[in-house]
């Protein structure tokens, strides 16, 4: 869990945001950035950090609003798809350290570029798989 942050202020209306859907469990909320006019946050009330210390039950009634808000959000503004992103830790550009979604409508290609894609040298895809594989079985 964390500490307070703008999101738990959000949470408790101590500062204003666009609030567009609430629920026992979650909020979700306008962008005050937003990257496409309808940016939406989607975060748990419970103040966790990011995938790495949320339970599994508050990440799945967070995904499910998710599902319920992307769709509006899409549909609100006459878009054709969404980006749903997430960014957990500092060095993955994660700026306010309480897990949130992002859902960023989408008009066309045009309109942003994907990170550039790199190839694995001979043996390391099979190395990094075998890692993560063994990691899971340790479990
Ligand atoms: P991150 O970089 O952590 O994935 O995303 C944090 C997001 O929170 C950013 O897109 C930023 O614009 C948004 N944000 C930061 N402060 C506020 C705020 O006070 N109100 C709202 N509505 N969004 C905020």
């Amino acid at each position: 869990m964390t500490e307070e942050t703008i999101f738990t202020k959000i949470i408790k209306r101590e500062i204003p945001a666009q609030i567009v859907y609430e629920d026992e469990h979650t909020l979700a909320f306008l962008d005050i950035a937003p990257n496409s006019p309808g940016h939406t946050l989607v975060i748990p009330k419970k103040p966790f950090v990011n995938i790495f210390d949320i339970d599994q039950e508050t990440f799945a009634q967070t995904m499910k609003t998710v599902r319920k808000i992307a769709p509006a959000v899409r549909d609100a503004v006459g878009a054709q798809g969404v980006h749903i992103n997430s960014n957990h830790g500092e060095a993955a550009g994660q700026e306010v350290p309480h897990l949130h979604f992002h859902i960023i409508p989408r008009h066309d290609r045009g309109e942003f570029q994907f990170w550039p894609k790199i190839e694995y040298a001979p043996g390391q895809a099979n190395e990094i798989a075998e890692k993560i594989r063994a990691t899971l079985s340790a479990e």
